[in-house]
């Protein structure tokens, strides 16, 4: 229970989704046997139907994890768009390395080992797609690194934004995920109300935002 829908109503979206197959279905089953954190199923389709209406040529990650998100937007975007994904701990790196390979996409997602907010700034190429999915007390950082190498008409999709449920009310918020709440709270209000930016939160999943830049 993950306090954003009722249980019912999330079991219905996630049954009615097809299972994936092969590598993705193994990266899924891997994933939860070992708890490690990758996009719910649902969220999965939002991403596969946003980059099929959005076609970008050029996306950026920060939070690779084990690849899957990356394999997720690689096999729903046109062949000749890159993407490069971000992640600090080297025993993930590898693991997601291992996975592209196996995927056959290691011509299309290149991994930057390092922290995001080291990473970020020596980044010289420009994105029309970002995917925040790392640290979430730092959104508000990264969001702001993050709109230097935006295109105009560029989408940032933001996961987990309501982390529990604990953004939208106190009662749910507990002691030691005080300062992660609070600088979530801070930063769905900054990308709502940011001149020539739109936003949306969509409580599917641990919640997500998506802010889109305007010309
Ligand atoms: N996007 C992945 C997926 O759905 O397959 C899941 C990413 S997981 C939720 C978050 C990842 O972000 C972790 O592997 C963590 O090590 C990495 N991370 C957290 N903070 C980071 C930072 N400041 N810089 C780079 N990576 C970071």
């Amino acid at each position: 229970m993950n306090h954003i829908n009722e249980e019912y109503v999330e079991e219905y979206i996630r049954g009615i989704i097809p299972e994936h197959k092969g590598y993705l279905k193994n990266i899924e089953d891997y994933a939860r046997i070992n708890n490690i954190p990758i996009i719910e199923r649902e969220v999965a389709q939002l991403l596969k139907v946003l980059l099929k209406i959005s076609k970008p040529k050029n996306i950026l990650e920060i939070g690779t994890a084990i690849g899957y998100s990356a394999l997720i937007m690689a096999t729903s975007t046109e062949d000749s768009c890159k993407i490069t994904t971000i992640e600090r701990r080297l025993d993930m790196v590898e693991m997601a390395r291992e996975n592209i390979d196996n995927a056959k996409y290691r011509d299309k997602i290149k991994i930057l080992h390092g922290e995001a907010e080291v990473v970020l700034p020596t980044l010289g190429d420009k994105y029309d797609f970002i995917f925040l999915d790392a640290a979430k007390g730092q959104y508000l950082d990264f969001f702001n690194s993050c709109v230097d190498l935006l295109e105009d008409r560029g989408i940032i999709m933001s996961d987990n934004v309501l982390f529990k449920g604990m953004v939208a009310t106190d009662k749910l918020v507990i002691r030691r995920k005080k300062t992660i709440v609070k600088r979530l709270r801070e930063y769905l209000k900054y990308i709502n109300h940011l001149d020539g930016y739109e936003s949306c939160i969509i409580p599917i999943g641990d919640g997500v935002a998506l802010t889109y830049r305007e010309e």
